[in-house]
């Protein structure tokens, strides 16, 4: 077995919200090995988006761990975690790509902003890794002079992963990154983000509600249910024979899914 990269004990986290407290976590554990990608799946409300928040530790947890390469980054309070020698090591790419670019940042700026606050990088140095970042995640660098309202919803998509591979993360964790996407442009963006995690060793986070996207890109996948973990598994088992029932009800509301499919990307151009 290898040493995590991420470990995750028995985490909470309570909402206070005017109707009385949200238990949106209670009590999840998972680890995330150098270099592996994990899949969250489950349904809407299921807490993926609040386990994926906590990881990067926009979020306080109520209990519970969070171990990086060892050190416990839980009880880090979220404000401060900028200033964390970890902060650079773990970037999320958010579902969508509208909201989370600033509208007055250039696509170089989108990028570059990260970069200035997180590494020493300046100048040259800074300019060639914002276009590197940008050409790797399949953005043109003739394309940085623009402005998110004048790109597509696929080069926006990329944005946001040029900017969090920018500063070489060891773990990424993306939050539904394609749901805002045209299907044609996803299948796009779901190669990059496989080809950027064998090629560059990065570790994956992938929250997503589309299982069958989860299978393709995951090794092993986690299912939540009301805060709660209730299967985990290597992705070809649980989708094969998956233990609980509620995991064959996710399955069945798949269209079209057969049990025990091969895993793998089909070809499709780049979007
Ligand atoms: P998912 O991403 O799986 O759809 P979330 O993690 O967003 O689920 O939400 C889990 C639960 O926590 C839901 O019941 C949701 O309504 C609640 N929740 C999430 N964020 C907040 C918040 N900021 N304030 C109050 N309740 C929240
Ligand atoms: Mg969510």
């Amino acid at each position: 077995m290898q040493p995590s990269l991420l470990s995750v004990e028995d985490l909470k986290v309570t909402f206070a919200t005017r109707r009385g407290p949200v238990e949106a976590l209670r009590g999840v554990s998972l680890a995330v090995a150098a270099g592996e990608s994990l899949g969250l799946v489950g349904e809407s409300g299921s807490g993926k988006s609040t386990t994926s928040r906590m990881i990067c530790r926009l979020l306080d947890a109520s209990a519970g761990q969070i171990l990086f390469e060892g050190e416990s980054i839980g009880t880090i309070p979220a404000r401060d975690f900028h200033r964390s020698a970890h902060r650079r090591a773990i970037q999320i790419v958010f579902q969508d790509p509208t909201d989370s670019l600033n509208p007055r940042f250039s696509a170089f700026d989108c990028i570059a902003h990260p970069v200035k606050r997180l590494t020493p990088l300046r100048g040259e140095a800074l300019r060639l890794r914002v276009i590197e970042s940008a050409e790797r995640a399949g953005l043109p660098a003739a394309l940085l002079d623009r402005f998110p309202h004048q790109l597509s919803g696929g080069q926006k998509a990329r944005i946001g992963i040029a900017r969090a591979i920018a500063v070489k993360p060891r773990l990424l964790v993306l939050d539904e990154p394609t749901a805002a996407l045209d299907v044609s442009v996803q299948a796009g963006v779901l190669r990059l983000l496989d080809d950027l995690r064998r090629e560059d060793g990065l570790a994956v986070l992938f929250v997503s509600h589309d299982l069958n996207v989860v299978r393709m890109m995951c090794e092993r996948t986690l299912v939540l249910q009301g805060g709660r973990v209730v299967e985990e598994g290597v992705s070809r088992d649980l989708f094969r024979a998956p233990r609980t029932a509620y995991t064959r009800e996710l399955l069945a509301a798949i269209p079209h899914f057969r049990p025990g499919q091969p895993r793998g990307l089909a070809a499709e151009p780049a979007a």
